[in-house]
């Protein structure tokens, strides 16, 4: 018997299903339960919560998520071999999981939710990091989801949490750090996934923030940040200047020096360029 709930070893799902991993599809599988209950309970209190899970290929995480207490999971796996071992697991817990095939780029979530609503997911690497940035760029904040406790590459978890002045801080810091907690629950070593990928994997938790801890338009910071950072070894004068023939007085209102580099500008000073952009 496993050790979250009487259904079978994920050994067995995969054995009985044919599951071997397919690479084109981001495919490493976790098979410890223990691991997947630890993983979900990163995810905070999940009872009277509804949680989206992206990539739930044999279920591991989908059973750490239900056994946890997740009032509801939906669901959405592109690969349709994966599906009969979902419904085994659906069946267990009546009416707690839907399931989605499909692309999670094309499915909108929301139509199949309630709030309060947790992201968590073992995303496949191929969609992980533009699945992010939709969801800290959303049209309203706050946004549709409580929490997100992602797993990544550790190197793009290390871009999630950097701070400035660290190689690794750049646009997705910025983006992530704006307006919610962000920082590294777990790491993982090679070795827990099946097959195991080259490199080290780490699960990100962020938590949205009720309000930005700076003020700044959404879209305009974005612009700023990304080619701000799209020319990351050149100084901020020069790397910006897209921007409009005044831009060292728009970097000096914001108190940043023009010759500085992105990688030493804090979100803080981020957000007031942004607003001496917008109010030009
Ligand atoms: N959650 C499972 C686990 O932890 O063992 C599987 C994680 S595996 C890293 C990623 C999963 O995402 C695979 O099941 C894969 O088929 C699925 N996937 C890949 N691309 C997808 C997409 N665009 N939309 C939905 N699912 C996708």
């Amino acid at each position: 018997m496993s050790a979250i709930d009487d259904l079978p070893p994920l050994r067995q799902v995969i054995a009985d299903h044919s599951l071997s991993a397919r690479k084109s599809l981001g495919q490493n599988f976790l098979l410890d339960l223990n691991l997947t209950a630890k993983i979900a309970r990163q995810a905070g209190d999940l009872s009277g919560t509804d949680v989206l899970e992206i990539g739930p290929g044999p279920g591991g995480l989908t059973r750490g998520l239900l056994s946890e207490g997740a009032r509801k999971v939906l669901a959405i796996e592109k690969d349709t071999r994966c599906l009969p071992a979902l419904e085994e697991i659906a069946a267990r817990y009546p009416g707690q999981l839907q399931i989605i095939e499909g692309d999670a780029l094309d499915v909108d979530p929301l139509a199949h939710l309630t709030p309060p609503i947790r992201v968590a997911a073992n995303l496949p690497y191929n969609v992980g990091t533009e699945l992010l940035v939709r969801w800290l760029t959303p049209p309203i904040w706050p946004p549709f989801w409580q929490s997100l406790t992602l797993m990544f590459q550790r190197e793009v978890a290390e871009r999630i949490v950097a701070a400035p002045g660290s190689k690794a801080y750049g646009r997705l810091a910025v983006l992530a750090q704006w307006r919610c907690d962000a920082r590294i629950a777990m790491s993982l070593p090679p070795e827990a996934f099946t097959p195991p990928p080259k490199v080290s994997s780490a699960v990100v938790h962020l938590s949205a923030l009720p309000a930005p801890k700076f003020e700044a338009d959404p879209d305009v910071l974005s612009r700023v940040v990304a080619m701000a950072f799209n020319q990351r070894r050149k100084m901020l004068r020069a790397a910006l200047k897209g921007l409009g023939a005044d831009i060292e007085d728009r970097l000096q209102a914001a108190g940043i020096k023009p010759t500085e580099r992105a990688e030493q500008v804090p979100i803080e000073a981020f957000c007031a360029l942004a607003r001496a952009v917008a109010a030009r």
